[in-house]
Order: C-alpha cells, then structure tokens, then sequence
C-alpha cells in the first residue's frame, strides 16, 4: 500500500494517523517521540513515511508502545522495531499474544474464536493480511508494562493505565497535564476518521472480539473517569472538548446498565 496518508496534530506533539483498519498515533517527547501502536502487517510504509514527515527523514522513535496485541495494532512493530533498534512495550498481560504465533494463540481462547470467524467473513485481501500475521512471528524486543498504572519510560508526563477487557491486558495512555487520552480499543468512535458527517457516536469494541465483556464495560467506565479533553481511539476519529467528559460519563452508565454498544446520539 503505498497511499499517502499524513499525520495530524490532535493535541500539542501527538500525531494521529489514520490507516486502513486502524489508527497510529505518534508522540512526541522533547527531542524525542514514541509510536503508539503499529497497524497491520502491511502499515510499515505509511507508518516510516508518516513519522519522516512529522519528525525529519531518518528521525526513528525511543520505542513502540503497544495499547493491546490485537494484530490490527501490532502489524508492523516486529518490523519496523529491528529497523529502528527499538523496544517494543506491551502490557505483561498481553506479552503471550504478541510473541506467540498470533493465529495459534487466539484459536485457544475467545479471541481466537472470534478472529477465527473474522477471517472466514473477510474480503481476501483482509483475510490473507491476517493470516500473514499470524504466521509471522514477533522477532523483536519485547518490554513490558506492570500492574495497574506506572510512568510511561521515554514520555515524561505520560502514564500507562490498565484497562484490561477488549484484551486482557489493554492499557490505554493518559496525558494529565492537557487531559489527552490514547485508548486503543477500549472505546470507540464512530463515523471512521475523514467521514464529512459531523456526528460522533461512543461505542465499545465489537463483543465477539473481546476477551471480558463485564471488564470491557468496566473499562469504558475507566476511560470516563479520567475525563479527557481529547480522546483518541484505535478506531475512529478523535473527538475532543469540554462536553466530551459528559458524554463519556453517559456512556458508560448506559452500557453498564444495558449492553448498549454505542451512545446513539
Ligand atoms: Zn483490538
Ligand atoms: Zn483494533
């Protein structure tokens, strides 16, 4: 794929770029910066050419930091981490996802059954793509977050935070200073990034992909209470402002109530 996407400031030093299946994020960290998330297995490309136009040609990140090792968001990390000689961190809870054989690991729990059913109803493009992740293996250095929260090493003023459900060990990364919060997967939004359409819609990750519904709701309830100014999703475009707190809070009240999966405004 050799499209040409750019990355967009969506709070002062994090870039968010939209792919094909889902978004990266790029932070930045004095003269440094960070890759939150990798793509699929073919976004190395627009991931190199994306962080060249915001950082310089030849500029390479301190390290990858994962949300959760579904591989829509770890594709190109093994790759582009031995390129750059850099750690990838991920969750300790979520380490057995990554470094195992991705299709073999998932087919063994309920992800597995769900990425499984996934790859039967894809178009073939999609289909191949995954099973081409599951067969590569994770060949780089793998570091991991601990427990519930912790500092994020490299991106002072960045925390990790567990928000274990969509994947056991999802965590979602939280900036206090300005309120910008990178959830991964943990909550949704809807339309998909450049829909013209002004309407934005919260919602849970698919349930059939998740590993614990009742911990993914609590997640949401997680994401709420932190209340971001921005809020920036694996899937989706960021939403952002002062109503966004309140609408989140709503959310979550709803869909722990209900098992609602979006917030039908
Ligand atoms: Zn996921
Ligand atoms: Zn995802």
């Amino acid at each position: 794929m050799s499209r040409r996407v750019t990355a967009k400031e969506i709070a002062t030093g994090v870039y968010g770029l939209p792919l094909r299946g889902s978004n990266v994020y790029f932070v930045a960290s004095g003269s440094s910066w960070a890759l939150v998330d990798a793509g699929w297995g073919t976004s190395a490309t627009a991931i190199r050419e994306a962080g060249a136009a915001v950082f310089g040609p030849g500029s390479r990140p301190s390290s990858i930091l994962l949300t959760h090792a579904h591989p829509d968001h770890t594709g190109a990390a093994s790759e582009l981490a031995l390129e750059w000689d850099v750690p990838v961190y991920v969750h300790e809870a979520d380490l057995p996802l990554l470094v195992g054989d991705a299709m073999s690991n998932v087919r063994v729990d309920p992800i597995g059954r769900a990425f499984g059913a996934l790859v039967r109803l894809l178009p073939g493009r999609l289909a191949v793509a995954l099973e081409r992740s599951g067969a590569s293996r994770f060949h780089a250095t793998a570091l991991t977050f601990e427990g519930e929260r912790g500092a994020v090493p490299g991106l002072p003023g960045w925390e990790y935070i567990a928000a274990p459900g969509h994947s056991p060990g999802h965590v979602v990364f939280w900036r206090e200073s300005d309120r910008v919060a990178l959830v991964g997967d943990a909550v949704l939004t809807a339309p998909l990034w450049g829909a013209l359409t002004p309407v934005r819609r919260l919602s849970l990750p698919a349930w059939p992909a998740s590993w614990d519904w009742q911990k993914t709701k609590a997640s949401a309830a997680l994401v709420a209470g932190l209340e971001p100014y921005v809020l920036a999703t694996g899937h989706g475009a960021p939403m952002s402002g002062i109503d966004l707190a309140p609408r989140l809070h709503a959310f979550a009240a709803r869909v722990a109530k209900s098992g609602e999966v979006a917030d039908g405004s």
